[in-house]
C-alpha cells in the first residue's frame, strides 16, 4: 500500500489528510494555522487516536511541513518517509487551462503562478504549500487538483458573463466556479441516492463559503460562485450575488476607495454584514431563536437566496431527482435546511421528515426527506481530501 497525502494549503495555514492508498484509509490528520505568528497551533491526530496539539511559533509554511513530516515519523505514523508516493495539492483557480488535475512540472507551477490574478489570495498560499512540501519530500512527485476543474464542462451559455466581449477575451473574465472538488465528491456519493436513469442533482455546499451546483449526468452545467468565491448565494462574510453598482456608489458615499468597499463585501458581509453579530450561522441561529430581528433576517435571507438558486437550477436541469446539503452548515444545521427546504417545498413538492432532519448531523449521512417527498433529500458529509488523494494515485499511476 502507498501513502498519499492530501494538502490545503491557505495563506496563514496547512491542513492535511494521510491517506493509506488504493484502500482510501485515513492514517492521521492535521492542521497548522496562525502560520508567521508566535502562538501559531499544529495539530496532528493519528486515526483512532487522541489529537496531539503543539503551541509554538511557525515562521512560515516550510517550517510547518517540517513539523508534519517529524511528527509522522516521532509518533510512528511512518517508518520512513520513503513510504509516501505522492503528495495532493488543492489549487483554487486552475483557469479554462485545466479540466482535470494534473502532476505539477516547473511548467505547471508556473501557469499556476500566472493565474494568481485570478485568485490573489488562494493560489499563491497554494503555491508556498506545494513548495514547502517539494523542498521536504525532493524525490515524491505532487498533483495540482483544481477546485475549479469540475466547473470546465459548463457551456458559454452558463459561464459568460454579458460584458463587452473582450473583457473574456483579453481578460479571461467569465465565470468559473469553486468547490468543484466538493461538489465532485457529492455528485459521486450521490448516484447510491438515484433510481435508474436519473442524474439530475443539485448539490448545496453551504458552509463559511457556500455554492450550489447543477450536475446532469455527472457533469457541472451551473454553479453559482463566478469568476471569484464572492458570488451566488450568501455566505458567512460574502456578499453573494449584488448589483454591482453598489462598490462605486458606496465608494461616491463613503470616500472609500472601491478596494475597500470590494473588502467589505468579501469580509463584513454576508452573514456577519446582516446580523451584526456573528459570521457563524450556530451564533446567528441562537440570536433568531431568541429573538434577534437581525438574526432572524439573516437566516431568511440566507435560506431565500439559497432557495432562489434551487429554483434556477431545477429549471436548468429540467427537473431534479436529487438535493443534496454538505458542508459545515448543511451537515449540521437542521435550522437552516428546514429554513432552505420551506421555501421551496410548494413549489417542488420536497417534504422533509423532521425527526431525519434533526438527527442527521455531526458527521452522519443519509435522507431528510420523506419516502412521498417529490424529490429526495439527502445529507453527506464532504470529503475534498480522498478526492485529492485518488486523483493523486491515478495521475501518478500509484498502486
Ligand atoms: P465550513 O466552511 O464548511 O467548515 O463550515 C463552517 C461553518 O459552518 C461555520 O462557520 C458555521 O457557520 C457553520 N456550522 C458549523 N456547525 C454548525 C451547526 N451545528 N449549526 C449551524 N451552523 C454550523
Amino acid at each position: 500500500m502507498a501513502k498519499v497525502i492530501a494538502v490545503n494549503a491557505g495563506s496563514s495555514s496547512l491542513k492535511f489528510k494521510l491517506f493509506d492508498m488504493p484502500a482510501e484509509k485515513v492514517i492521521c490528520s492535521g492542521l497548522a494555522e496562525k502560520i508567521g505568528h508566535e502562538d501559531a497551533i499544529f495539530s496532528i491526530k493519528p486515526a483512532g487516536k487522541d489529537k496531539n496539539e503543539t503551541i509554538c511559533a511557525i515562521k512560515d509554511h516550510a517550517v510547518a511541513v517540517d513539523m508534519l513530516l517529524e511528527a509522522l515519523i516521532e509518533y510512528d505514523i511512518v517508518k520512513s518517509l520513503d513510504e509516501i508516493k505522492g503528495v495532493g495539492h488543492r489549487v483554487v483557480q486552475g483557469g479554462e487551462e485545466f479540466s482535470h488535475s494534473e502532476e505539477i512540472t516547473d511548467k505547471l507551477e508556473r501557469v499556476i503562478e500566472e493565474l494568481t490574478p485570478l485568485a490573489p489570495l488562494h493560489n499563491p498560499a497554494n503555491l508556498v504549500g506545494y513548495r514547502a512540501f517539494k523542498k521536504a519530500l525532493p524525490k515524491v512527485k505532487h498533483v495540482a487538483v483544481f477546485d475549479t476543474a469540475f466547473h470546465a464542462t459548463m457551456e458559454p451559455q452558463d459561464f459568460m458573463y454579458p460584458v463587452p466581449y473582450e473583457y473574456y477575451e483579453k481578460y479571461k473574465v467569465r465565470r468559473y466556479g469553486f468547490h468543484g472538488t466538493s461538489h465532485l465528491y457529492l455528485s459521486q456519493q450521490g448516484k447510491v441516492y438515484l433510481k435508474d436513469g436519473q442524474s439530475r442533482i443539485i448539490t448545496c455546499h453551504i458552509g463559511s463559503g457556500a455554492s450550489l451546483c447543477a450536475i446532469k449526468n455527472g457533469k457541472c452545467v451551473a454553479t453559482s460562485m463566478g469568476l471569484t468565491p464572492l458570488p451566488g448565494v450568501m455566505m458567512g462574510t460574502r456578499t453573494g450575488d449584488i448589483d454591482p453598482s453598489v462598490i462605486t456608489y458606496m465608494s461616491k458615499q463613503t470616500g472609500k476607495t472601491c478596494e475597500d468597499i470590494y473588502n467589505e463585501l468579501n469580509k463584513k458581509s454576508g452573514v456577519l454584514g446582516i446580523s451584526g453579530v456573528s459570521n457563524d450561522t450556530r451564533d446567528v441561529e441562537k440570536g433568531a431563536l431568541e429573538g434577534n430581528e437581525r438574526c432572524k433576517l439573516a437566516v431568511q435571507l440566507f435560506a431565500r437566496r439559497v432557495a432562489d438558486y434551487i429554483g434556477q437550477y431545477y429549471v436548468r436541469l429540467g427537473g431534479c431527482d436529487l438535493i443534496v446539503f454538505s458542508a459545515g452548515i448543511g451537515e449540521n444545521s437542521a435550522y437552516f435546511r428546514k429554513e432552505i427546504i420551506d421555501q421551496v417545498s410548494e413549489a417542488l413538492g420536497v417534504k422533509l421528515d423532521t425527526n431525519s432532519n434533526n438527527n442527521t448531523i455531526r458527521g452522519k449521512e443519509g435522507y431528510i426527506s420523506t419516502f412521498d417527498s417529490k424529490i429526495p433529500v439527502v445529507v453527506i458529509p464532504t470529503d475534498e481530501e480522498i478526492v485529492i488523494a485518488r486523483d493523486t494515485c491515478s495521475i501518478l499511476k500509484i498502486k
